[in-house]
């Protein structure tokens, strides 16, 4: 077979070997068209095949995970673990617990996480794993009994040298208490094997809030740079999960008005924007089976069922729920609405066809690599905490957030600017930026 360039060649490989895994293909198809021209100039990364290396898994994992019911039934569920790439640190990556989990969901997610932790500038490789096990409506006693027997076969393949997981969509700190325990028994060791553990056993300050935070630091940056900021700007975020929840808290104490939550039955809207203490009411209540509806029922906004948040006019459009929520009819709203920003809270949450749209457009996009880092760099903060036996205050991890949250924006701006453009390419300049420390480190370390 003849190619007309070197991308048509890569192009045929990942959707020859990957076929049916869209989510993947899509995921290292946005990077691949980023870091195609900076391979076409470097010799050395073209005969090393890094991109190859890095679209290709070192390994992946699946098990089975055979749990009891409060009923005796026994239920069957899937667990995987995706070992991306340890070339920078240990393999590092959470695990989400939900039905629509798959291998090309957890693919993508592990491929993009190792662009994000190298963007941290922390020892870190990328990894991802999680089940298609659904925690909604279980009891107490059968999450835990699942947390165990997916860490039964887990636990052989992790460690805090060789892969640490963390939390991710419904895996907060029951779920990781529940695995750890699991591991620290069959281990018999107390290191720092997870992140995102609860403070009583190893866990960091500031965790919980870090990626949420994270995100509005990240924001702040990229104003700053446009001469921009914060205050009073109106804020459309979606989810009404970790991420969601302590992105509204710090815009809402930085300035910002946020204008909706979201979760998957619809959309809560403030129109004159949320105030603090009905978000710590929404906080306190998140386990409730809908805490956003319950808020409207309590006279916070309105509840409008079914409906995302997208055609609600804003500044700033922050999805932080899940991946593919924002599709090509919501990108065109955003754009007719007049959004100047699109941060990314969550992973991917952009389709192909909505992300060609926006980047097309004149709005400041941020791609939630750079964006949503704060998460896994305080969890590299908490394994630092663990090794030394240290742990640090939460002024001073607030501060180390704040550092690094800067630390990427100044990658992505730099390695953002085309020679054609006044206006910085975010997107490019993360997966540039990334892509080099990544080549760099793959060709060091020979083959
Ligand atoms: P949570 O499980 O805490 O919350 C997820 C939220 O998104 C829930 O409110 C959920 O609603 C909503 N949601 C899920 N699916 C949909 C959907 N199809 N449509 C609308 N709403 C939906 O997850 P996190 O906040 O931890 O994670 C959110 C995103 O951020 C994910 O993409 C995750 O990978 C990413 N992320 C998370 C990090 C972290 O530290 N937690 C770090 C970096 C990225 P419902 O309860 O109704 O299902």
């Amino acid at each position: 077979m003849t190619y007309t360039s070197n991308w048509d060649k890569f192009d045929h490989w990942l959707n020859t070997r990957n076929q049916g895994q869209d989510e993947f293909i899509q995921a290292v198809r946005e990077i691949a068209a980023d870091v195609q021209p900076i391979i076409n100039v470097h010799e050395e990364y073209k005969h090393h095949r890094v991109l190859y290396r890095l679209a290709e898994p070192d390994r992946i994992i699946t098990f089975k995970v055979v749990w009891q019911n409060d009923n005796g039934e026994l239920r069957i569920n899937r667990g995987w673990r995706v070992q991306q790439s340890n070339v920078l640190g240990p393999y590092k990556g959470g695990l989400r617990f939900h039905p629509t989990v798959n291998e090309s969901i957890l693919k993508f997610l592990a491929f993009e996480q190792c662009f994000k932790n190298a963007l941290t500038g922390l020892p870190l490789g990328g990894g991802k794993g999680g089940s298609d096990f659904n925690p909604k409506h279980c009891s107490d006693a059968e999450i835990m009994r699942f947390c165990q027997a997916f860490m039964t076969e887990l636990n052989r393949h992790v460690g805090p040298q060789t892969d640490v997981p963390a939390g991710d969509i419904n895996v907060g700190q029951r779920e990781i208490g529940y695995l750890y325990g699991q591991y620290r028994r069959l281990a018999n060791e107390f290191g720092g094997t997870i992140t995102g553990k609860p403070l009583e056993f190893g866990g960091s300050l500031v965790r919980e809030e870090a990626t949420g935070y994270g995100v509005i630091y990240f924001t702040e940056n990229v104003m700053s740079a446009a001469d921009d900021k914060l205050t009073d700007k109106r804020i459309n975020i979606s989810g009404a999960g970790n991420v969601a929840l302590y992105a509204a808290q710090k815009a809402i104490s930085h300035g910002a008005i946020v204008t909706t939550l979201s979760n998957s039955k619809g959309t809560l809207h403030i129109k004159e924007g949320l105030e603090s203490t009905d978000l710590n009411m929404i906080i306190s209540n998140k386990e409730s089976d809908n805490a956003l509806k319950d808020a409207a029922d309590e006279g916070v906004g309105e509840w409008l069922a079914r409906a995302t948040p997208w055609a609600i006019p804003c500044d700033i459009a922050m999805p932080c729920a899940t991946q593919n929520e924002i599709l090509l009819q919501d990108a065109q709203r955003i754009i007719d609405n007049k959004v100047q920003y699109v941060v990314e809270g969550a992973n991917m949450p952009l389709s192909e066809d909505a992300a060609e749209l926006l980047h097309a457009s004149d709005l400041v996009y941020i791609p939630g690599k750079a964006s949503n880092a704060g998460g896994v760099a305080m969890s590299g903060f908490e394994m630092s905490q663990n090794a030394q036996f240290e742990p640090l205050s939460f002024g001073v991890l607030d501060q180390k957030l704040k550092d690094t949250m800067a630390h990427i924006h100044s990658q992505c701006w730099e390695d953002g600017f085309a020679a054609d453009s006044d206006q910085v390419n975010y997107s490019r300049g993360a997966n540039v930026a990334a892509f080099r420390r990544l080549a760099d480190a793959i060709v060091a370390q020979g083959y």
